[in-house]
């Protein structure tokens, strides 16, 4: 599992320089997480300032 970036995200990129595992590019209409680099460890989740990040379910 990984976390996930919703359609919320609002493509500040924020995010991507605090991946550890630098498991987060940007897309087409919004940042994405690869699953087989991330690690859950929640940084992007907390830095993200449009709340679009979501821990795994
Ligand atoms: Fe990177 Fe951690 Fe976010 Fe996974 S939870 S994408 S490892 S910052």
């Amino acid at each position: 599992m990984a976390y996930i970036i919703t359609d919320k995200c609002d493509k500040l990129g924020v995010c991507k320089p605090v991946c550890p595992v630098d498991a987060i590019s940007q897309g087409e209409t919004k940042f994405v997480i690869d699953p087989d680099l991330c690690t859950e460890c929640g940084a992007c989740a907390e830095a993200c300032p449009a709340f679009a990040i979501e821990p795994p379910k």
